[in-house]
């Protein structure tokens, strides 16, 4: 009985250290941006240019953003900006991931002290 709470316990404890490390290795909040980045073929509308006979521009670089179902908005990506768009990116996804597990640790922690107060 006695060893069993301890576990539960020090269980519990390695889940609140885990969160800790979660939240502390959170990239730059900052620094993020939603969104994915795909290659287009642009027309860039002079008369007489090459892409107005089919022969579009590019690859140029443009980030992709979900609004809702069936609504996107974006914008165009300079080369320059691009490494800089690409670890947004990757941190926006590296807040979500560890938001998730934060979030699950959370859950558990929860339902274990539900379990508690039940007996
Ligand atoms: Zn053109």
């Amino acid at each position: 009985m006695t060893e069993r709470r301890g576990l539960t316990r020090l269980a519990a404890l390695a889940l609140q250290q885990r969160r800790q490390g979660l939240a502390r290795q959170l990239p730059p909040v900052g620094e993020t941006l939603r969104g994915s980045l795909m290659e287009r073929y642009m027309v860039c509308g002079k008369p007489g240019c090459k892409c107005s006979r089919g022969e579009r521009h590019g690859p140029v670089c443009y980030l992709s953003v979900t609004l809702g179902p069936g609504r996107t908005t974006g914008g165009l990506v300079a080369d320059e900006q691009l490494q800089r768009v690409r670890r947004w990116i990757a941190n926006y996804q590296q807040v979500k991931d560890h938001l998730e597990k934060i979030s699950e640790i959370n859950r558990e922690l929860l339902r274990r002290e539900r379990q508690k107060t039940k007996r």
